[in-house]
């Protein structure tokens, strides 16, 4: 189970990470796009943090929601909308439920994934944040399936992403910015695909919990 703490830790997790990575993903944009992405995202996590910090939230739903609402409004770029609508359509899944198990979150993954793909209508294979976040519902919604725990999906997720991230280097970018430089895209990794990749690591460390491992007798 989640608890609004949880949730809590991951977005903290998920700003360090970004922000640490700034001159990285904007590197990444600089080869394929406008050299923004770390910016952004960083204004964007950094704002959502601030608003959390404020604003308390009580419940998993609310803290996603605000975390939405930070992004869309200070993020800026494609990638601000995307994700914002990504957290609130992950926010409506869960409802004022203050504990978020694991077939909930594996909803809650999936409609940020819908979410983000109405508003962008990227199609899988098209060199986008899809390409990361698509796989990585896939990946732990089978774990959640077959009954694993939710550290094991959040791991699955965060594997996935990264698989996805790098056969983005492979593809030609069809979506955003960088769909005008087409077939030059390739040998390029995309930025929100390595962006989605952090967020997924921050949510599979939030929901690592403690070693099992029992030392050896
Ligand atoms: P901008 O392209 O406006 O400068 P960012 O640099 O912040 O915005 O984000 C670029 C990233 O946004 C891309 O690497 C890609 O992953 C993602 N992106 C752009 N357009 C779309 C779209 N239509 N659907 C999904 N993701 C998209
Ligand atoms: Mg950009």
């Amino acid at each position: 189970m989640m608890d609004v703490n949880t949730f809590r830790a991951w977005i903290a997790e998920a700003a360090r990470l970004v922000v640490a990575n700034t001159d990285h993903l904007t590197h990444l944009d600089a080869a394929i796009g406008d050299a923004d992405h770390g910016i952004n995202l960083s204004r964007g996590f950094r704002a959502a943090v601030t608003m959390l910090d404020d604003t308390n939230p009580e419940t998993p739903g609310a803290v996603l929601t605000t975390v939405g609402r930070a992004l869309i409004s200070k993020t800026g770029g494609a990638s601000g909308p995307l994700y914002g609508t990504g957290f609130r359509a992950a926010a409506k899944t869960l409802g004022e439920d203050p504990d978020v198990s694991p077939v909930q979150l594996g909803a809650a993954l999936a409609a940020a994934l819908a979410g983000i793909r109405q508003l962008g209508a990227a199609e899988p294979g098209d060199k986008t944040m899809v390409d990361a976040l698509g796989p990585a519902v896939s990946a732990s919604q089978a774990v959640i399936d077959t009954g694993g725990h939710l550290s094991e999906a959040t791991r699955a997720a965060a594997d996935a992403a990264a698989r996805g991230r790098q056969a983005t280097i492979g593809l030609t970018a069809r979506k955003g910015r960088a769909s005008y430089l087409g077939p030059r895209t390739i040998g390029h990794e995309d930025p929100g695909a390595a962006s989605t990749v952090l967020i997924l690591q921050a949510l599979a460390t939030a929901t690592a919990g403690p070693a099992t491992e029992s030392a050896p007798s």
